[in-house]
């Protein structure tokens, strides 16, 4: 599978993917703040909650 894009679940901006020691972990530029797992939104995620507004 490609990479897929991963979104902060607070701004909704796009996480950036940051691997080491074997692990990859998510962090949002904007909120400064890494991104768990299962918190942080697939694109379909992200375009569903923005509609719902
Ligand atoms: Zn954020």
């Amino acid at each position: 599978m490609a990479n897929e894009k991963y979104y902060c679940p607070d701004c909704l901006n796009e996480l950036e993917e940051e691997s080491g020691c074997g692990s990859v972990s998510y962090f949002c530029n904007t909120c400064k703040k890494l991104v768990s797992r299962s918190k942080m939104l697939s694109k379909n995620e992200r375009t569903e909650g923005k509609e719902k507004e």
